[in-house]
């Protein structure tokens, strides 16, 4: 039973001629809870259009996706809202925190979406931030920390949590090669453990080969990589 699919997704842009420019044609995709995949292809060839698709942020000019058995472009906005931030934990290429809170306040973010932060949210955050190594940064804020514990508050942020779906846009393109392997083992070992599916979309093929499937997007598709 995948938990995450995507049937035909098409996503075209109105133009500045009369033809409408097509970034995305039937792309297909499905993932059981636990697998993880990368996405490569050439600048501008649709990851990020596509990673915004299957995280509900934009949505497609045609084409169905499902997670966890609930098709989200049916869903009111703001029950889609939280949906998303139940459901969906993000990490981007720019670590995205709040400059003026600190590590904690920062991880503790999704859980304001929702209400409150009260203890066991709080507990849990910091069990994250120790699973990422952060444990003794917790009152630092983002500019006293170092690219890639940046990017490792970003992930305690993304599945503080538990997302059932993971979805990293270039998270090691800011990172030398050092930090960027660390980051992808790590987002690659809390994936494992909480089951969730994981999508990369990653230009470098040395951490594309870390995950269990690679595709490219080639096209307006998405084709195995060579
Ligand atoms: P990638 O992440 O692979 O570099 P993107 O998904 O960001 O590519 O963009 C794919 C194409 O879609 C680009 O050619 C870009 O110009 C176009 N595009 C992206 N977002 C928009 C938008 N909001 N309006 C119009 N065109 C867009
Ligand atoms: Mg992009």
């Amino acid at each position: 039973m995948p938990l995450l699919t995507a049937q035909s997704i098409s996503k075209s842009y109105p133009s500045a001629t009369e033809v409408p420019l097509n970034i995305l044609t039937d792309v297909s995709l499905s993932l059981a809870a636990g697998e993880n995949v990368a996405i490569m292809g050439p600048s501008g060839s649709g990851k990020s259009t596509l990673l915004s698709i299957l995280g509900t942020l934009e949505r497609p000019t045609s084409g169905q996706i499902t997670i966890a058995d609930v098709n989200p472009l049916e869903l009111p906005e703001p029950e889609l809202a939280a949906f998303r931030s139940q459901k969906i934990g993000f990490v981007f290429q720019d670590h995205h925190l709040l400059p003026q809170c600190t590590v904690l306040e920062n991880v503790l973010v999704p859980f304001l979406a929702g209400g409150r932060a009260g203890q066991e949210e709080v507990a849990q955050a910091k069990h994250l931030l120790e699973r990422v190594g952060l444990a003794d940064r917790t009152l630092h804020r983002p500019a006293q920390l170092s690219g890639g514990e940046r990017q490792r508050a970003a992930l305690a942020r993304a599945l503080v949590r538990s997302p059932q779906l993971l979805l990293a846009d270039e998270p090691t393109g800011n990172l030398d090669s050092a930090n960027a392997d660390a980051i992808v083992e790590l987002l690659l070992e809390l994936q494992q453990e909480t089951k969730a599916v994981l999508v990369v979309v990653t230009h470098n093929a040395h951490l594309a080969r870390k995950l269990q499937k690679q595709l490219t997007l080639d096209h307006q598709n998405l084709k195995a990589t060579d």
